[in-house]
């Protein structure tokens, strides 16, 4: 990894907050400070988000980037925990930053209400380090997808669905892309969902992301994690490169 900003050093206060994790065989001081020295850009503030963010911001990470144009709903507090009824009708990515900054006052929070297209997605992730997906549609991911093979930073995907839940870590060339994976979109729906089932995966992509910045561990990177809540098992499948892929393999710029 390599933070594209200057090392940011600790606080006293730091040392204190982050006691625990720098505890952890690997991470350290210096573990620590690349967290602190980050800036990553989270798509979406909903299911996913809201446990992503969440722990993504009690981490430590120095700039955290939160994009999401709707705002929360009646129906969305099942799950999507960064808001609640004081919120309804307030900007996702403005509430997030109400909540997260409550969380830990020591990180800088960049809301941002902007819907995520193909002609403003490079701008708004900007110098982000990595791009971590907590959408629910597949074809904003498809741009985020593009967004991070351009920028050459990895992009964390996870999905969830009643109670499961996907996740893999995408760093491409090197790993199979969103578009290798899941050639089309599935059709738009409203499909149900358990809300711990995106507090499970929304914590492993904020584990995947601070493996990535710390060093510390193995990714996900070419191994789809499947989570099935009913029968509680996780499995892992290896993933391969389409090389006919439209985005990154052989075929890429004829599409
Ligand atoms: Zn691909």
């Amino acid at each position: 990894m390599g933070s594209r900003s200057e090392r940011a050093v600790l606080s006293d206060e730091d040392k204190e907050r982050y006691h625990r994790h720098m505890m952890i065989a690997g991470w350290g001081e210096t573990g620590q400070e690349r967290v602190k020295s980050a800036r990553v850009f989270v798509a979406g503030a909903g299911g996913l988000g809201s446990p992503t963010t969440m722990y993504l911001a009690v981490a430590g990470v120095g700039r955290l980037a939160i994009c999401d144009c709707d705002s929360p709903e009646l129906s969305n507090l099942n799950r999507q925990i960064l808001h609640d009824d004081s919120r309804i009708g307030m900007n996702k990515a403005k509430s997030a930053k109400l909540t997260l900054s409550a969380l830990n006052p020591a990180i800088e929070v960049e809301p941002i209400s902007t819907r995520i297209e193909a002609e403003n997605v490079d701008e708004l992730v900007g110098e982000a380090d990595i791009i971590v997906d907590c959408m629910d549609n597949f074809p904003t991911r498809y741009v985020l997808n593009e967004c991070a093979l351009r920028k050459g930073i990895p992009f964390v995907h996870a999905s969830v669905w009643g109670l499961e839940g996907k996740l893999t870590f995408i760093h491409s060339p090197e790993t199979p892309c969103l578009r290798c994976i899941f050639p089309s979109p599935p059709p738009p729906e409203v499909f149900p969902v358990l809300g711990a089932a995106p507090g499970v995966i929304g914590c492993l992509e904020a584990i995947e992301t601070l493996k990535y910045l710390t060093g510390v561990g193995e990714t996900m990177k070419g191994r789809l994690l499947v989570w099935d809540g009913v029968e509680m098992e996780f499995t892992s499948y290896p993933l391969r490169k389409d090389p006919k892929c439209p985005v990154c393999g052989g075929g890429a710029g004829q599409g």
